[in-house]
């Protein structure tokens, strides 16, 4: 086939037969977020440039490297998200949702863009769950967003992820730990890449960050921050280890995270998985206690992380984590003859209105042809409609799993075949009287209507 374009690099297509799999896994993080507290919050996709340079820092990847900034066409330098905390910041603030009590919790689920080198686990368009909480400074705040995401862990049934933490401190603690790293770089200067040179002088931290081998390997041996944090700082992390511990929730504390976003002061944190490659950064977040201010705001304390959705389907892929498959086609109304197709358009129409998952043959196909596509969707029921069905009136029911058939009246079929589905779904429910009669049945229908 000679398409005349194919998709953009680095994007991927979800299609029909693997969505409920996202889908899944969405309405997971959802429900445990607001659970949690969390409200959703959607942003639009670009923002004016400004807004990420100055909340993502002009010293890091993203900005340097990985944004997706055009002009539009009156001139404005617009960026399409990179991430997903600076567009939630500056809309709570325009909003004025710091009137609102607070912490102010949300979260999102958003598409993000960044022009990087595609490959697994690494996308130019990917998709995070994400969640900020506003205005709480106090570390219950921070334990309460890790637990969050290892909620969401727990739930999905993953495996075998590291939570790793680590406190980067604040502007007055950095300032001796940037200085201790400034000098302890200016040994490598002849070794480090360019863009680790130009960090050198203006955010020498971010060298912490480098994914060149060389520079990492330097940075091994740099001082470390916990040394270097002041009694505030400090107390603040043991309180969020005491907290995570008390929650029974296991990490490691490692000093070499730094995350590769400016904003973040104090905690920061990974879960991080070694079956996905090398991208095992999972979720990554933290404490970014200076935005809010920098974005023009009041002072005021926020955290959250994101979590990489296409990253997560490719641990639960890797580790054959089961996926729930959703109901497809609850009954196939299969057709012979057009006065027959139109009785199972007329009763499909009905089935859906009651919100039964029902097919009939828009195709044209012969009846051979249809049963075999009713298999092919896995109808947990078919019936065969023909002359003889539309003049007696009744139809056979055929149960697809075990092949008993049942007879069904057409003139009240919608009704017959919700108790049906009841009736199943109530040999699921454990001490429910399987025998129920058809009384009882429309009974309980009429309850739940
Ligand atoms: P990495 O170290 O892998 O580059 P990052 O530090 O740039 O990640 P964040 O900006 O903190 O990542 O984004 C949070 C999460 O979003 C990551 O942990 C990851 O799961 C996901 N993510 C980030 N970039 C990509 C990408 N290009 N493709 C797919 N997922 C991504
Ligand atoms: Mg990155």
């Amino acid at each position: 086939m000679a398409l005349i374009t194919n998709a953009i690099k680095g994007t991927l297509d979800l299609l029909p037969a693997e969505s409920y799999k996202t889908q899944y896994v969405e309405a997971a993080v959802r429900e445990i977020a607001e659970n949690f507290g969390f409200y959703e919050m959607r942003t639009p996709v670009f923002e004016h440039t400004e807004l990420f340079q100055r909340s993502v820092g002009e010293t890091t990847d993203v900005v340097q490297k990985e944004m997706y900034t055009f002009s539009d066409k009156g001139g404005r330098s617009i960026t399409l998200r990179p991430e997903g905390t600076a567009g939630a910041a500056r809309a709570f603030l325009e909003n004025g949702l710091f009137n609102a009590p607070l912490p102010q919790k949300i979260y999102y689920l958003t598409s993000c863009y960044r022009y990087e080198k595609p490959q697994a686990g690494r996308l130019r368009e990917f998709h995070q769950f994400g969640v900020e909480a506003f205005g709480a400074g106090a570390p219950a705040q921070d334990a309460e967003i890790i637990a969050l995401a290892h909620t969401v862990f727990q739930y999905l049934g993953v495996k075998n992820l590291t939570l790793e933490i680590n406190s980067i401190g604040c502007p007055e603690c950095r300032q001796g730990f940037q200085k201790a790293l400034k000098a302890y770089f200016e040994g490598y200067k002849d070794k480090l890449c360019d863009t680790c040179l130009s960090r050198l002088d203006r955010n020498p931290m971010r060298i912490l960050d480098c994914k060149s081998p060389v520079c990492s390997q330097i940075a091994k041996g740099a001082p470390k921050i916990l040394d270097y944090l002041c009694d505030d700082c400090r107390t603040h992390f043991d309180a969020v280890q005491s907290y995570l511990k008390s929650m029974q929730i296991d990490f490691t504390v490692n000093p070499e995270i730094v995350r590769g976003l400016d904003y973040y002061t104090r905690t920061v944190f990974e879960f991080v998985s070694n079956e996905i490659g090398a991208q095992g950064t999972v979720c990554g977040g933290g404490r970014y206690d200076g935005l809010l201010e920098e974005l023009g705001g009041k002072p005021m304390p926020a955290c959250g992380f994101g979590m990489g959705i296409e990253r997560l389907l490719l641990l639960m892929e890797a580790q054959k984590t089961p996926f729930p498959e959703p109901k497809r086609c609850d009954i196939y109304l299969a057709s012979m003859g057009e006065n027959a197709t139109r009785e199972t358009a007329r009763l499909a129409q009905e089935l859906r209105e009651e919100g039964i998952a029902a097919q009939f043959d828009t195709f044209g196909r012969s009846l051979k042809a249809q049963m075999k596509y009713a298999d092919k969707l896995g109808a947990a029921y078919t019936v065969v409609l023909g002359d003889s069905e539309l003049e007696s009136g009744k139809a056979q029911l055929k149960n697809m799993a075990d092949g008993t058939l049942s007879d069904i009246a057409l003139d009240d079929f919608t009704g017959a075949f919700q108790s049906v589905l009841l009736r199943d779904a109530l040999k699921g429910v454990e001490g429910a009287d399987a025998d129920l009669s058809e009384t009882d049945l429309s009974q309980l229908l009429g309850g739940l209507k």
